[in-house]
């Protein structure tokens, strides 16, 4: 097995790196059950469905955003991920963009749709683990379209809204070209900030943004790039 395929990302059951395959296999979930093709699991056979891999966090985050007053995406989404429960990476961190994007708007006193931060986060956690690998978007970079989807009232049949939708997951994306193994907190934060340019350039939507971030999961990411990463932050390692 190469390295490139293992994961620091540990399997949720027993520990172990986790495999990232290029062939689906069939999986039954060790928490709920259920049947899933998977590309993501154990080596020992372990296999935690995006479903039940992301609860936990999904918790978190509704906590977090119905508390917060704060309109600084960075400084809410750096909360949530704080949480000891929050894994490295995963599929919960594409729901994290679009409901944190969403929740700062409406902190800061722009008007948002009936609903929307729970829309915002229904809709990013559909998008699976491994999303930018396998299919070739960035869940963060999805959540960048589904927070403007959500505030703008998008549908499938609405020309601008729809459009500008698009235009934001495609400008966020934009951003994730780094030639670099993914890094859902790299990721994350690079939405944000795409996010933030965005509202602003687009839909003059001005939102705080504070200091840049340092990361302090360095250590627990084996893919870490260092000091390629805008983030890196050496103390913390
Ligand atoms: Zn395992
Ligand atoms: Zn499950």
């Amino acid at each position: 097995m190469q390295t490139d395929m293992q994961s620091k990302e540990n399997c949720a059951v027993c520990g172990r790196a986790l495999v990232y395959g290029t062939e689906e296999v069939t999986k039954n979930c060790d928490f709920c059950g259920n049947e899933y093709p998977a590309l993501i699991y154990c080596p020992e056979g372990h296999y935690v469905c995006d479903t039940c891999h992301s609860r936990a966090t999904l918790d978190i985050l509704r906590d977090v955003l119905e508390s917060t007053k704060s309109a600084d995406p960075a400084e809410i989404l750096e909360k949530v991920m704080s949480h000891p429960s929050v894994p490295m990476h995963g599929p919960e961190h594409h729901a994290m963009v679009p409901a944190v994007i969403v929740a700062a708007v409406k902190n800061a006193g722009y008007p948002v749709p009936e609903g929307a931060v729970e829309k915002a986060i229904e809709r990013g956690s559909k998008v699976p683990g491994g999303w930018c690998g396998f299919y070739g978007v960035c869940g963060g970079a999805i959540g960048v379209g589904t927070a403007v989807s959500v505030l703008t009232g998008a549908t499938p049949l609405t020309g601008e809204a729809r459009s500008l939708a698009n235009e934001a997951t495609a400008f966020a994306l934009g951003k994730m070209f780094d030639g670099a193994p993914r890094c859902c907190k790299r990721a994350s934060r690079k939405s944000l900030e795409a996010a933030v340019e965005f509202l602003k350039k687009r839909m003059d939507i001005h939102l705080n943004t504070g200091e840049k971030v340092k990361c302090r999961y360095a250590a627990r990411n084996r893919e870490c790039i260092k000091e390629a990463c805008s983030y890196y932050d050496i103390s913390s390692v």
